[in-house]
């Protein structure tokens, strides 16, 4: 097994594809210690900076107090816990629908969605090419038919559309926001689309959550349309663990029902239900987050803009400075570590070859000064 397992890795590694984990020290913030650096940190999710904030670290603790360290158990069995009722209500009420069901994870949430909504070769589900790879993986564990369309482009959603008559059940899915180009998926156009040929709308907004529209809501908020199913996530903006589907009662209770990584899965554990819980009480209550949040990416955008990188179609919190090329990617994203700029280094195949990338996270709590030096820092490498 090891020769198998080292033939593997050599055979990554002379593709320039060998992935390594970094050991990250500190509270979460925005400066960190990576692999024994000082840095500003831009590559995480933490974006509106609560994943260090005493009123979250204290919802966790007070939970945990109260119920102790894990679930114990599946929620079908002992370890459907009145803190996750309580926070699946807040949700719900956040998101303006009639019910939330919280999930260990959004990779499962979209395992148990989708499988759930199309169970079958009878079924269909319409993704964006660039769909996160959990949806993809979602599309092939539902044994539905699969079909793509381009991305972002409501043209070719139609032209997909327009071959779906004889399906059961029609599903489009798609992110809110796109992760490795941070685009904005142009909701108030697919919608239109896909309601005209009777398709179930699933908007998976990781990113969206908590950073774009008015009232922090996401994508579809912004876009001013309603999905029938969003996913979001309580380990990006929220600062803690886990995820939640926002959906009717009915639909709910489907996914009780049927959702196998749901079913099949210990329940989240009261620390970062208590966590998530406080963390959307900042969320809603301080707006200048995510609005700071957003001015920073901005800047960030602009400067590298001028710094000559390429950004990209990015309106969002996430920034690409596209590259074109493994192995400078990978230096570049060395040399700024070393001198104390983390962001992350994105590959082929990760992203198509050709547009290899430094994606830059930037959190509401980094500085207009701190910007700058990323800026400038950039700029010399280049
Ligand atoms: C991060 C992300 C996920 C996975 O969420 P986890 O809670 O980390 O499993 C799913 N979909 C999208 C679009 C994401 O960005």
């Amino acid at each position: 097994m090891d020769a198998w397992a080292r033939a593997d890795l050599d055979a990554l590694d002379a593709r320039g594809l060998l992935r390594r984990t970094r050991r990250v020290e500190g509270l979460a913030g925005p400066r960190m210690r990576v692999d024994g650096h000082d840095v500003l940190m831009l590559a995480g999710s933490n974006y509106l900076d609560l994943a260090g904030h005493p009123e979250v670290l204290r919802g966790a603790r007070e939970a945990s107090d109260a119920a102790g360290g894990a679930a114990g158990g599946s929620r079908l069995i002992n370890g459907n816990l009145a803190l996750h009722e309580e926070l699946e209500a807040a949700l719900a009420c956040f998101a303006g629908t009639e019910a939330a069901l919280v999930f260990s994870t959004g990779y499962m949430a979209n395992l148990g969605v989708l499988t759930t909504l199309a169970s079958g070769p009878d079924d269909v589900i319409v993704s964006d090419e660039l769909n996160h790879a959990s949806i993809v993986d979602a599309c092939r564990l539902s044994r539905a038919e699969v079909r793509v369309f381009r991305h972002d482009r409501p043209e070719d959603l139609e032209r997909v559309a327009a071959g779906l008559a004889g399906f059961r059940r029609r599903v489009l899915i798609t992110d809110g926001v796109y992760s490795m180009d941070g685009d904005v998926a142009r909701l108030g156009e697919l919608l239109p689309v896909a309601r005209a040929h009777e398709m179930t709308v699933v908007v998976d907004d990781a990113h969206g959550l908590g950073v774009l529209g008015e009232q922090g809501r996401g994508a579809c908020e912004l876009g001013g349309v309603e999905a029938d199913v969003v996913i979001g996530n309580l380990g990006k903006a929220l600062g803690s663990f886990g995820a939640y589907v926002a959906c009717s009662s009915v639909v709910r209770e489907w996914l009780i029902n049927r959702a196998r990584s749901f079913i099949f899965t210990c329940g989240l554990p009261p620390a970062p239900v208590g966590a998530a819980r406080a963390a959307l009480r900042v969320l809603e209550r301080e707006p200048e987050r995510r609005k700071q949040l957003l001015e920073r990416a901005e800047q960030l955008r602009a400067g590298l803009g001028d710094a000559g990188y390429d950004t990209g179609r990015s309106s969002s919190q996430i920034v690409p400075a596209i590259v074109g090329d493994n192995a400078r990617v990978m230096a570049l994203c060395e040399a700024a570590l070393g001198r104390g700029v983390y962001a992350q280094g994105i590959r082929f195949p990760s992203v198509p070859a050709g547009t290899e990338r430094i994606r830059f996270t930037p959190i509401c709590a980094h500085t207009p000064g701190q910007i700058d030096q990323v800026v400038e820092l950039f700029r010399e490498l280049r």
